[in-house]
């Protein structure tokens, strides 16, 4: 089994409802009726009722970085929250029926299903940060991962400090991305609950940046937790399946 495959092996029974994972070839993009340009990690079959994903690690494995006490929280209340949400936002509509990421697309920029798409996007984001971080994260990239940070931006030192600055720069609540965009690497940020796919890009890996994420372990003081994540927890490893 190949790196990816071994991969979406090990993520579609979490990230989703059980029901079925019937395209584990597709880790590439997604089909866009809108003229192809969404990008996703992955083509999941599986439908609502949405569960919540186990974490990829114990609750107090990263530690001291981030507390068992905020990731308790994150996960068992915030992203539950959003799981709960969604399953009731599509009960007899045309979601009911739909994969979680198929739901993003479809729902990404109408007025009319924005709480829709909040708590669909949430819950996919959600199970993508938990996989952007490691206990063994921080250090060096694989070589192939390494070798394209430093043709995008110099070095990782460079991508590091860029990842950072956007974790900083997103006013509110949000996100900061590392994201394949053709052969360049990028990083973007998003306010909210908005991704990057529907801009066309490919996420790699994702910090969460909303104050939930630390304000019990740092308070006010984002930048602390943002260098400390990048520095100890960040899995270059997981950010390296997701390349094209
Ligand atoms: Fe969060």
């Amino acid at each position: 089994m190949n790196r990816k495959l071994t991969f979406l092996a090990v993520l579609c029974p979490l990230l989703f409802s059980s029901s079925s994972c019937t395209n584990r070839e597709a880790l590439g993009r997604s089909d866009d009726p809108k003229g192809g340009k969404a990008k996703t990690n992955d083509k999941l079959e599986s439908v609502s009722p949405h569960v919540l994903p186990p974490l990829p690690f114990k609750e107090d494995a990263l530690e001291p970085v981030i507390s068992a006490k905020t990731i308790s929280f994150h996960h068992g209340k915030h992203q539950k929250g959003y799981v709960d949400n969604l399953n009731k936002l599509v009960v007899g509509t045309d979601f009911a029926g739909m994969p979680l990421e198929k739901i993003i697309t479809e729902t990404a920029g109408k007025v009319d299903k924005t709480a829709i798409f909040n708590n669909a996007a949430q819950a996919w984001n959600h199970a993508f940060y938990w996989r952007s971080l490691s206990p063994k994260g921080g250090g060096e990239p694989p070589a192939a991962l390494k070798q394209k940070i430093e043709a995008s931006f110099g070095s990782l030192d460079a991508c590091k400090k860029e990842l950072a600055t956007a974790a900083m720069g997103q006013f509110g609540s949000g996100w900061a991305w590392l994201v394949q965009d053709g052969d360049k690497l990028k990083v973007v940020k998003t306010g909210n609950a908005d991704v990057p796919m529907t801009a066309g890009l490919k996420p790699l890996l994702v910090l969460d940046v909303w104050e939930h994420a630390y304000y019990l372990d740092y308070q006010n003081r984002r930048v602390d937790y943002v260098n400390t994540v990048l520095d100890k927890l960040i899995n270059w490893a997981f950010a390296a399946e997701n390349l094209d």
